[in-house]
């Protein structure tokens, strides 16, 4: 599953690097089961900042390795990217991603 979202969404996904970790937004979808939606275009806005405290404070790269949460001008990994497209459709809710989130 991340695979998918990683390759699709993740400004930074490079196909060769391998074994360098996993965002928890990645974790997160590789632990749920269910067909998932993956539309081809996704223009990204930042609507959901609590997708910070759900995600970004759980995540191995928070916050030195991850540009969008150190301070730089950039986009956030895939998987919250992906995440922040299913809430704004209203194919998930934030309740139900924190409820979750919290069991990881
Ligand atoms: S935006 Fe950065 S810190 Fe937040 S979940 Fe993605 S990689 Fe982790």
């Amino acid at each position: 599953m991340s695979k998918e979202i990683c390759k699709k969404y993740c400004p930074y996904y490079k196909p060769e690097k391998v074994d360098i970790g996993l965002c928890f937004p990645a974790k997160f979808f590789n632990g749920l089961k269910g067909d998932w939606p993956f539309p081809s275009f996704y223009e990204f806005k930042d609507s959901y900042s609590e997708l910070r405290d759900v995600f970004c404070k759980k995540c191995e790269f928070y916050p030195d390795d991850c540009d969008f949460n150190n301070g730089s001008d950039c986009l956030p990994c895939g998987g919250y990217i992906y995440t922040q497209l299913l809430l704004e459709r209203g194919l998930v809710d934030i309740d139900w991603i924190k409820k979750v989130s919290d069991n990881f």
